[in-house]
């Protein structure tokens, strides 16, 4: 991860936005490290994704895309200027926003791998939300708790985050991570709401579940207890690792997330990531 650091700081130095090759280097990079080699047979690049013109990436569980488009609209990035310095732009917020989206597609690779490990309870999850991605009317209302989509984003905008905290502190004010804080944790909590009742926080993975129950579960084809025993997997898990997911937080634990979120103390601004990671 050393080496990808680097590569931003350079980038960042000379004020230019990452290039293809800088991406497919960072891909290549976290393949390499993470033995997905088997899962990404390329990396391509195109202007645009016939099927979605918002997407700025995507994964075909063999192909990652990267879409100039998409990445347009992401970070106000103008694709036919990657390779080439712009002066007066925050090119430093551009990359990061493509580190958003290396990342995301990456996640969706690191779900590919663990969906064939069968006991990989992660995996099982992300196996249920894509056989109920098949359902048509069922998806379009449910997209936003589809975990699978809730794991991308959180690990796009943590592992983001983790590179930029690690940039040296003249780089990266303050300031500036206290903007790429409240960008993730907002992200991370999207999908999470209070109850009115007993100070209760809803999950996406418990309101996936009660949409999915009263689709019927076994016309889907998905075992109910084993449903609800995958989303109650988390109890031991850091708090970081149960956002991560999705899966269902106490009420102290979505207040803690409020206070990360406006705590102005310096200090806290680059410890945020591991704070969420050495908390229940
Ligand atoms: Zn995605």
């Amino acid at each position: 991860m050393e080496e990808i650091v680097k590569l931003v700081y350079k980038r960042n130095m000379e004020r230019k936005i990452l290039s293809k090759d800088d991406i497919k280097r960072i891909c290549n990079i976290i393949i390499k490290g993470k033995n997905y080699e088997e899962y990404v047979k390329n990396i391509r690049f195109a202007n645009v994704n016939p099927k979605d013109e918002d997407t700025a990436g995507m994964y075909d569980g063999e192909d990652l895309f990267f879409y100039g488009k998409g990445l347009e609209k992401f970070s106000d990035v103008n694709f036919n200027q990657l390779d080439t310095t712009m002066d007066g732009t925050r090119i430093d917020f551009i990359n990061f926003f493509i580190l958003v989206t290396i990342f995301h597609e990456l996640a969706h690779v690191r779900q590919s791998v663990m969906q064939d490990y069968r006991k990989n309870k992660e995996g099982q999850l992300y196996t249920i939300c894509e056989k109920l991605h098949n359902v048509d009317d069922f998806y379009e209302d449910n997209y936003k708790y589809d975990l699978r989509e809730v794991n991308a984003w959180a690990l796009g905008f943590m592992n983001a985050c983790e590179m930029y905290v690690n940039l040296p502190k003249e780089m990266v004010s303050p300031y500036d991570m206290s903007i790429y804080k409240s960008l993730a944790i907002n992200k991370m909590m999207a999908g999470y709401s209070v109850s009115g009742k007993k100070e209760y926080v809803i999950s996406p993975a418990e309101k996936i579940f009660e949409s999915a129950d009263k689709y019927n579960l076994e016309n889907l084809n998905v075992n109910k207890e084993k449903f609800k025993s995958l989303i109650n997997m988390g109890e031991n898990f850091s708090l970081y690792r149960k956002l991560c997911i999705g899966l269902p937080i106490s009420f102290d634990s979505f207040a803690y997330m409020n206070m990360l979120l406006v705590c102005n103390n310096s200090g806290d601004q680059f410890s945020f990531v591991k704070k969420m990671q050495h908390h229940k």
